[in-house]
């Protein structure tokens, strides 16, 4: 069983609530996002009339306390809000959901004051938030980033540069990390601190947008900090301890994105097996080929794996098992591998048609490449899966 302890480590338990959200989502993101994926890829903008019904329906709140302006609900929850959103527009599942990326540093390091203040308005859909940490020096090396928060009276003067931060023209809050002392001999980590910015405060500019390959209707931006003052209350979890506060949060965070490529993958799998049955060649449907229906049957027995894989880190994460850490990053390197995987075999199954933008099949492999990139690549999450390891085996092997 190593690294794990019994059979009951691989349980997964869903409840009708669950089932019922699912519904629910599902039926939004059929009648309200369906009829304009199109749209957004053209205008590279997702409709204010999508924004708004996701805000009447709750769904910035989901996952957050009632207490602090929320839904409830749980990290299975989360994942079903984002697999069947993303099976119809993945950059609404990521529009939606970045907004986790403040509010799960602040629910786990916020103060109480912070908590009152900041999160109410993210979770009801009136404010959104993003999560600044990338810099053109430092994305999979959190420790290596370069900019400094200098102490000033009764807070700190930040200046530096972010890249690839996504909702930052439309966030109002963002969560920033700073180094707020050099690092230390061997212990790099360390000297980072993270602090809330609001926009509107002097110093806080929003730069160019970065064309990425997909995700169209919700492009990052470069986030840039010109003496930015931040007060002392505005620091999350304490002075020079950021690194834990961004690492923590990705720890949850990376299963939204495996929800995000499970829900890229079932897109896929749907598309590539009607085509199968309605397209002809031959004088026959093509899934009479066995080449076709050996590709169909291999993915769907991908698309159930990684679904296991997905709700089981939700459930380990729900049920505060320390292995949720290394399911989480198993989840999401296999469930995005696999998005790419299954969307390449559905372009496959599609012919040509498969990249002509009208069909809508090809915009899942651009989409899904993301997903094998943000909230940590596929080669950071291998090893923190061998680092863990390494500790449960109490073996000291330096990987990095
Ligand atoms: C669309 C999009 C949206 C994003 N949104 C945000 C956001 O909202 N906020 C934010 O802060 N960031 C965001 N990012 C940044 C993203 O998190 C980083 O791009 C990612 O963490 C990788 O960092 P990097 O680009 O600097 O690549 P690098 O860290 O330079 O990695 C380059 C390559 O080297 C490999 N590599 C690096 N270190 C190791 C190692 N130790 N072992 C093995 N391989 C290694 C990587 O796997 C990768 O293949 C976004 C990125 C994209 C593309």
């Amino acid at each position: 069983m190593f690294p794990f302890n019994e059979v009951m480590d691989f349980k997964i338990e869903m409840t009708d609530e669950h089932e019922l959200f699912r519904k629910s989502i599902r039926e939004f993101a059929e009648s309200k996002v369906r009829p304009y994926v199109q749209k957004v890829e053209e205008t590279n903008e997702i409709p204010q009339s999508i924004i708004d019904g996701a805000r009447e329906l709750g769904l910035y709140g989901v996952g957050v306390p009632e207490k602090y302006g929320g839904q409830g609900g749980d990290m299975r929850t989360l994942a079903i809000l984002t697999e069947e959103l993303s099976r119809v527009l993945p950059s609404l599942g990521t529009m939606v959901t970045v907004n986790h990326l403040f509010l799960i540093p602040l629910m786990i390091f916020g103060t109480e004051e912070q908590k009152l203040k900041y999160i109410p308005p993210v979770a009801k859909g009136e404010k959104f938030a993003a999560h600044a940490n990338t810099e053109p020096g430092a994305g999979s090396d959190v420790a290596g980033i370069q900019t400094r928060a200098e102490k000033n009276n009764n807070g700190y003067i930040i200046n530096g540069r972010k890249i690839f931060i996504t909702n930052s023209e439309r966030a109002q809050y963002f969560i920033l990390s700073a180094r707020t002392s050099s690092p230390e001999q061997g212990k790099r980590w360390k000297g980072i601190t993270t602090f809330i910015a609001e926009k509107g405060m002097p110093g806080l500019e929003i730069g160019q947008k970065f064309k990425v390959i997909g995700l169209r209707g919700e492009q990052p931006n470069e986030v840039i900090f010109n003496n930015l003052y931040v007060p002392d209350e505005n620091i999350v979890g304490k002075v020079g301890e950021g690194f834990k506060v961004i690492v923590t949060t990705y720890d949850y965070s990376r299963i939204i994105i495996a929800a995000q490529a499970l829900g890229i993958a079932q897109g896929v799998f749907e598309l590539a097996f009607n085509y199968s049955i309605e397209r002809k060649a031959f004088e026959k449907p093509i899934i009479g080929f066995e080449g076709v229906a050996f590709r169909i049957s291999d993915m769907l027995i991908k698309l159930e794996t990684a679904r296991l894989l997905v709700y089981w880190a939700a459930y380990l994460a729900d049920m505060q098992k320390p292995l949720f850490l290394m399911a989480s990053s198993m989840a999401k390197t296999y469930a995005t591998e696999v998005a790419e995987e299954l969307s390449d075999m559905a372009i496959k199954i599609h012919g040509g048609a498969g990249v002509d933008s009208a069909t809508g099949v090809e915009r899942y492999l651009r989409d899904s490449v993301i997903t094998t990139i943000y909230e940590g690549t596929n080669d950071i999450q291998k090893l923190t899966i061998a680092k863990t390891l390494l500790k449960l085996a109490s073996r000291s092997v330096d990987i990095g």
